[in-house]
């Protein structure tokens, strides 16, 4: 009897147990389907993106040294796949895509790849970015189709990528995939008609339409009266006036000059950026006299941006100038959080060249027209007021107010005269070498 309890009570369990396993697996089914139903819905009420691609899932695995990152897309596409270095990364550049994974995937810390970022890079492209923790080479990158035999219903986008040693990296490109305009042409504003190299194929069209904007930018202003020289004179004055006489001679020339001030107020860094964007600007060029800790140092200077200042000083200037902001009372992290979208992050790298490419020509002007420069005059440190992603953009130290001898030229109107001049020859040249030769970027060092 016992034994007959026990045997009923045995298989009465099991199969409660057995009842009560399938009802929750049909339970969890339904939950997780209405689920991602919800999801879905969500995602495709957004109806701004065609639904031709779309990435359903992103993974990275590691197979000894190699980091291997995977996308799964709905079809085979076009791609395009780049190194890049300051930092380590990989850029992977599609055309418009329907991104159907929820938001917070980007922390994905696995082998060489330290997280990834996405998001449409212009109206026709979508970027993912993937943030390295080293230097690495991409071994290859390949599109796998399906294969039915082991139930993997997706296309595959797969990059296989290998840590390497710094003085090993080298830039790396593959995939046909062409971003249009914003991506591969010069730094411009991607709605904006663009007549510029490097996009060889295009028409030159009317002069009028070439009449290229250039954005004066004098330092400081209002509350924040910028370096005060030895003999008591504001950088503030000194940039405004010298961004006034600039602007004559750049309009006798024949280019729109628009000023970020022209009078003494204060003009937040940020906003000093998006008047030049606004204007759908060609160039940027902030003008500063600071001061220098050390006294006898003397002469002009040109800044470009970048994420590490190229020496301590022009970190220091950097740092100092970016402050203006908190000097006049504002909160300045706003600003950053602004920089910091991988959208102008990467049409960053783009500009940069161009900024680099000027520096250099303003430098050359500079010295042939003053002869007063600073030892390696070209330099470059993160200041925020140079971060328009889609336009060259320098800044010019005239010379130091911590100097004697400097803080009088700059006082004259000529010795700004002759700096205005070499600011409007550098500028004239920038423009006839991109105009004319649209590999004239890469040639030129
Ligand atoms: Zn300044």
């Amino acid at each position: 009897m016992n034994h007959i309890m026990l045997r009923f009570t045995n298989s009465a369990m099991r199969a409660a147990t057995i009842f009560l396993m399938a009802f929750f697996v049909v339970m969890i089914a339904a939950m997780t389907s209405a689920m991602a139903a919800d999801k879905l819905a969500d995602l495709v009420s957004d109806n701004s993106i065609p639904a031709d691609l779309s990435v359903s899932g992103v993974r990275i695995g590691e197979n000894g040294p190699v980091t291997r990152f995977v996308l799964d897309i709905s079809q085979s596409t076009p791609f395009h796949v780049m190194t890049i270095k300051d930092p380590y990364r990989v850029v992977l550049t599609l055309p418009s895509l329907r991104w159907q994974l929820l938001p917070g995937l980007g922390q994905m810390d696995r082998g060489v790849v330290k997280n990834f970022r996405y998001g449409s890079f212009d109206h026709s492209s979508f970027r993912v970015v993937l943030d390295l923790k080293s230097a690495a080479r991409v071994d290859s990158v390949k599109i796998l189709p399906p294969i039915a035999a082991d139930h993997v219903a997706n296309y595959r986008l797969v990059i296989d990528m290998t840590a390497i040693d710094k003085s090993k990296f080298k830039p790396q490109q593959f995939g046909s995939y062409q971003p249009s305009v914003a991506v591969a042409a010069k730094p411009a504003v991607p709605e904006k008609q663009n007549v510029d190299p490097p996009v060889a194929a295009k028409p030159v069209v009317n002069k009028a339409d070439t009449v290229k904007t250039i954005i004066l930018d004098p330092g400081h202003g209002g509350v924040d009266p910028g370096a005060i020289g030895i003999s008591k004179s504001y950088e503030k004055n000194i940039t405004l006036a010298a961004a006034l006489e600039l602007k004559q001679l750049l309009e006798k020339k024949g280019y729109k000059v628009l000023l970020t001030r022209s009078n003494d107020n204060f003009v937040k860094l940020r906003d000093r950026v998006k008047f030049a964007r606004d204007n759908k600007a060609d160039l940027f060029i902030s003008l500063h006299a600071d001061h220098h800790n050390d006294k006898s140092v003397r002469g002009a200077s040109v800044y470009t941006l970048s994420d590490k200042g190229s020496d301590a000083e022009a970190e220091r200037l950097a740092e100092q100038e970016n402050k203006a902001d908190i000097i006049a009372g504002f909160d300045f992290t706003e600003e950053n959080e602004a920089v910091s979208s991988i959208l102008i992050d990467m049409a960053q790298q783009e500009t940069r060249g161009h900024s680099v490419y000027y520096g250099n020509l303003l430098v050359q002007e500079l010295q042939s027209a003053s002869g007063n420069i600073i030892e390696s005059p070209l330099r470059s440190a993160a200041f925020a007021v140079l971060k328009a992603p889609d336009i060259p953009s320098v800044l010019v130290e005239m010379g130091y107010l911590s100097n004697k001898k400097d803080e009088a030229a700059l006082n004259k109107p000529e010795y700004r005269a002759k700096i205005a001049a070499a600011i409007a020859g550098s500028v004239e040249r920038y423009f006839t070498k991109i105009q004319n030769s649209p590999l004239g970027m890469q040639n030129q060092k």
